[in-house]
């Protein structure tokens, strides 16, 4: 029984630190040749992205499929059962929207932020085509075309207190 408690409060705490804390986990299922964790949003309320009025109006459900980062070597693919809410500012005109998790994956996004990360510093270390070819290696599919496309959106993030000179290298009148 103790064990038992063990392996529930270590699932428990594992799962709780890979996603916002708002979301929560029903099931995981173990296939094969990949993981599925399925969540479900326990927010009551959301800002409507146009007017930034709360509403807690629910006016359906809907699911987002991702894939994120693997677990020990197998794909993990999210299944999260999120909200659409009533704008409930009658002036506003979004009727609908739905119930964004932006700490986790941009709109739309059919990848987590984390593994976007992870694949933008792949494509960033050698040709996209070699990035893709690791990807399947470790069975993540993405082509060669997203990775670059990655690899473009990229922005350094430069520290400009760690600079203290600039060199020039070539000099010519
Ligand atoms: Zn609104």
């Amino acid at each position: 029984m103790i064990e038992f408690n063990w392996v529930i409060t270590m699932k428990y705490k594992l799962i709780k630190g890979m996603f916002p804390e708002y979301l929560e986990e029903k099931s995981i299922q173990v296939n094969e040749d990949k993981i599925i964790i399925y969540l479900f949003s326990k927010r009551k309320s959301c800002n409507c992205p146009s007017c930034n009025t709360s509403s807690s109006t629910v006016a359906t459900y809907f699911t987002r499929k991702m894939q994120d980062l693997n677990i020990i070597d197998k794909p993990l693919f999210l299944v999260i059962r999120l909200a659409k809410y009533r704008c409930e500012n009658p002036d506003c005109n979004t009727k609908v929207f739905s119930e964004r998790i932006e700490e986790l994956a941009g709109t739309k996004e059919r990848r987590t932020k984390r593994l976007n990360e992870m694949l933008t510093k792949f494509s960033l270390t050698q040709s996209a085509e070699a990035a893709a070819r690791r990807c399947s290696d470790i069975n993540i599919k993405v082509s060669g075309d997203t990775l670059l496309r990655l690899s473009k959106k990229w922005e350094p993030s430069i520290d400009e207190d760690s600079i203290y000179s600039i060199g020039i290298d070539d000099f010519a009148f």
